[in-house]
């Protein structure tokens, strides 16, 4: 048994967001594409007589992250220990969070795939990756592929995750905004757009595979789609002059992150996406640079 675990939990962004109808459940049908970036939140687990969880905000507020038993991290940690009959399963749970909270890059999914590994090696538990994925579909739709990481595509509500040939690798610009946006309000918006007509059933392009399964940066970045991309607009109008500013040569595509507000810009190299990132960053927006992809929640330490 370790003493202290440390798992590096990526950011999810999706290269290709096909949203549709809400199902009887009220969730939507998704085709996607996902892709993890080198953006990291950190868990720490470490035995303790009960549980508690700190949440320090590394260059973003953390005022909206719970600390109760609420937080998805939490939550992944008791569900991994109840399934598995771990007696002593309190922890002393640190989130170290550099992913903007509400930012569309499934902040709260990736700290709970990240718990689950990390209790899994702090407890000796030994959970196949089978299981583990479907703990993960249990605590949310984006935190099967927080677990998998690189590009993979997503179906059902986008908990079912499959493997996609991705022969490059990539450079983001990731645009941050001040301001989170609410999921269930850009998918009511979404809704509200559609009210009375038929929503097809969503179809990830051909294209944006053939682009990944030849690395063709150009190619992909012509293919980004993103089906919240116009419901987020109208409820952040703001966002419309930033993709159009990041979306300037030598960006070769622009596109919203999930839900939003976060937006993506990709760059054929890292110089090309330091350029965009200094172009917003004149204009007065947060913004990084991240590669991708790069793989799921991982342990980086286990003293
Ligand atoms: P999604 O698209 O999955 O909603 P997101 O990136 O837009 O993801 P998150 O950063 O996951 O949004 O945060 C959404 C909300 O989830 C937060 O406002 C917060 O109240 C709640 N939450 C619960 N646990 C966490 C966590 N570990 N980190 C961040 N937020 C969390």
């Amino acid at each position: 048994m370790s003493s202290s675990v440390t798992v590096a939990a990526p950011a999810k962004i999706n290269l290709q967001l096909g949203v549709g109808a809400a199902r009887a459940d009220g969730f939507h049908t998704l085709a996607t594409v996902y892709q993890a970036i080198g953006l990291y939140d950190e868990v720490t687990v470490t035995p303790a007589e009960s549980t508690t969880l700190t949440v320090v905000g590394e260059g973003v507020d953390v005022s909206d992250v719970p600390t109760d038993s609420t937080n998805l991290a939490l939550r992944a940690a008791a569900l991994l220990a109840s399934r598995a009959g771990v007696d002593d399963a309190g922890v002393s749970m640190t989130i170290h969070k550099r992913i903007p909270v509400a930012g569309g890059l499934a902040g709260g999914s990736t700290d709970a795939a990240a718990a689950l590994v990390a209790c899994d090696a702090l407890w000796g538990t030994r959970t196949s990756q089978q299981d583990l994925l479907s703990l993960a579909a249990e605590l949310g739709s984006d935190v099967p592929f927080c677990l998998v990481g690189h590009t993979a595509g997503g179906s059902g509500r986008g908990e079912l995750v499959h493997a996609v040939e991705d022969a490059g690798s990539y450079w983001w610009v990731v645009a941050l905004s001040d301001r989170g946006l609410s999921t269930p309000a850009v998918y009511a918006e979404f809704d509200r757009r559609h009210a009375g007509t038929q929503v097809a059933e969503p179809e990830v392009s051909a294209d944006l595979l053939a682009a990944l399964a030849t690395g063709d940066t150009v190619r992909l970045g012509a293919a980004l789609t993103n089906d919240l991309e116009a419901p987020a607009l109208t409820l952040r109008p703001a966002l419309a002059d930033l993709l159009e500013l990041g979306g300037r040569p030598p960006s070769l595509g622009a596109l919203l992150s999930g839900s939003g507000p976060t937006c993506l810009f990709l760059a054929a190299d890292e110089g090309d996406a330091r350029k965009i990132r200094d172009v917003l960053r004149a204009a007065g927006t947060a913004a990084l640079v991240a590669p991708g992809p790069v793989p799921g929640a991982h342990v980086v330490s286990s003293l």
